[in-house]
């Protein structure tokens, strides 16, 4: 990571934490929460920044900086996913626990809001160093991990093998199978059908519940797909199949843009073939455009699918979709948010509209716990209902209360919080 970007990153105006901080301290404003539980949240249960020494493929020791981060249990376990990223900080982990804390209780599934990382680039690393990495991270988290207690999950730079990996460490250190111990794991070991795609189908049945419900024609909607990763290829094709015309995608190498719709079946092969599975080199009947361009496309809808604070006070005013669905975490600055509602852009915030993941973490969750194994359809099916319901219910009080859907999402998110932690009373 650059000095600069890093700088820029700390410095407490830009800070992510802040940033969701700032948001909850509106709504917090707004509802009326007691002062006391409002302190509570503001700031995270626990914070671990661990050191992880890896002997790397050619004989040297490098120490890699690792964090868990635990914002709220008071609603049950803590969840949240696990990034390796060579930008990874303490403030950005802190940042995406409180989201999950919100998300969970948002969509209305037992559990608190965690988050880890370790900052490190998984594309520089071989397979053995990633997985000798992960081991020692988790060793290193464990004290404070639990099937009961904080159950990691895949997110940005990590897969299901290393959620094998974790599960294995602390099957092996615990002398037993323990599959409760994180979820996104392969069906082979507890993993649930449909996990992998959750995140992306949740997009897309909140994106498809939405343009249905405003009496908008599915058929030939236009869309653009920023980041197209585990989450914006799943939404990209699903949305193609409902008969939305997918227009623009883009990662972090490329973008591509086709007014008539792109030709995804052939994008798929290419990376299928691709060893770095990357849109760069990409030949079909496209034509190539920066990553700030796919943002500013004319669209009717725009999936942000790749990292945080993509639409900023920079660009919302140039963004021409009507309507922005945040597949991936804090992609939209509260100032453009401003921005954009002020333009009538209808923005389905990030806690509802990427809930499809920890929704079927939960239900990865109870399986394991059951060790009973529902099939795709049951998944797929209580997935569709439970996030349409969360739509339906946020939509409902955006209405009445004249707000916009991310105020509403957070409404009923930190109400649900905040009597939680009422209802339990402070310790001791
Ligand atoms: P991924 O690593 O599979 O995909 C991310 C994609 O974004 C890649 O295609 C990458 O090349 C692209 N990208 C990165 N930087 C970019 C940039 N500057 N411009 C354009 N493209 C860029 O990760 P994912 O699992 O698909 O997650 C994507 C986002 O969704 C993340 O913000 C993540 O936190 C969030 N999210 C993921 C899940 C999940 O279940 N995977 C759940 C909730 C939220």
């Amino acid at each position: 990571m650059s000095k600069v970007s890093k700088a820029k990153r700390e410095n407490s105006e830009t800070s992510l934490y802040e940033m969701v901080m700032k948001r909850f301290d509106r709504v917090a404003e707004m509802i009326g929460l007691d002062p006391g539980i409002h302190a509570v949240l503001r700031k995270p249960e626990r914070e671990l920044t661990v050191a992880v020494p890896v002997i790397m493929d050619d004989g040297h020791i490098e120490v890699f900086t690792g964090f868990r981060v635990q914002h709220s249990s008071a609603r049950g376990p803590c969840k949240g996913g696990i990034r390796y990223h060579p930008e990874c900080t303490l403030d950005e982990i802190k940042a995406l626990a409180a989201l999950m804390t919100w998300k969970c209780a948002l969509v209305n599934i037992p559990f608190g809001g965690a988050k880890g990382g370790v900052v490190c680039d998984p594309l520089r690393l071989s397979k053995d160093e990633i997985r000798k990495l992960t081991r020692r991270y988790t060793v290193m988290i464990m004290p404070i991990l639990g099937g009961r207690r904080d159950i990691p999950a895949p997110d940005v730079g990590t897969n299901e093998e290393i959620m094998s990996w974790i599960m294995d460490t602390v099957s092996m250190l615990e002398g037993r199978t323990v599959f409760d111990i994180v979820t996104g794991k392969p069906i082979d070991l507890g993993g649930s059908l449909g996990r992998k795609e959750a995140t992306g189908r949740g997009v897309t049945e909140v994106t498809l519940h939405l343009l249905r419900k405003l009496g908008k024609n599915i058929e030939g909607t236009r869309v653009a797909v920023q980041g197209y990763g585990n989450v914006g290829s799943v939404a990209a094709n699903l949305l193609a199949e409902a008969g939305c015309k997918v227009v623009g995608i883009s990662d972090v190498s490329a973008a591509f843009y086709n007014p008539n719709g792109l030709d995804l079946s052939a994008v798929n092969d290419y990376l299928a073939k691709s060893g770095e599975k990357l849109l760069k080199g990409f030949q079909g009947e496209a034509d190539s455009i920066s990553n700030p361009e796919l943002l500013l496309l004319d669209v009717d809808v725009l999936v942000l699918a790749a990292i945080e604070n993509q639409i900023t006070e920079e660009n919302a005013d140039k963004v021409k979709a009507k309507f922005i669905i945040e597949g991936a975490n804090a992609p939209v600055t509260p100032k453009a948010s401003d921005i954009l509602r002020d333009k009538g852009v209808i923005v389905v915030p990030d806690i509802l509209a990427n809930s499809g993941g920890v929704i079927v973490s939960y239900f990865e969750w109870v399986q394991s716990t059951q060790s009973f194994f529902w099939d795709l359809e049951e998944v797929n099916t209580n997935l569709k209902r439970r996030i349409t319901r969360s739509l339906e219910e946020v939509w409902k009080i955006a209405e009445e209360e004249k707000i916009d859907l991310r105020t509403a999402a957070y409404t009923i998110a930190v109400k649900r919080v905040a009597n939680a932690i009422a209802q339990r009373g402070i310790f001791p």
